[in-house]
């Protein structure tokens, strides 16, 4: 796919808040600065959460996506939440 990333950080703070928002293990600061670890299922990378990149694919619509795109095809469904504690090992 011909991913267009969004790089305004207004529009995907926006996006990360309303993604993550209902996922397991994440959580989110004043702001909406997610302040979580991630490992990508696909290429076993570890980054921060709001490194993952953002993705228009309609008018409306868009992907959360691994920092590693389009190289890495990981999305929002394939990364695992890492507290802090995890990370730093
Ligand atoms: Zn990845």
């Amino acid at each position: 796919m011909d991913y267009k990333f969004i790089k305004d950080s207004n529009i995907t703070d926006r996006i990360f808040k309303r993604e993550f928002k209902n996922r397991d293990g994440f959580m989110f600061n004043d702001i909406v600065t997610i302040y979580f670890t991630v490992k990508c299922l696909h290429c076993g990378q570890t980054f921060s959460a709001d490194e993952m990149r953002v993705a228009k694919t309609g008018s409306r619509e868009y992907e959360v996506l691994c920092k590693n795109a389009p190289e890495c095809d990981g999305n929002i469904e394939d990364m695992i939440p890492l507290s802090e504690f995890e990370y730093l090992r």
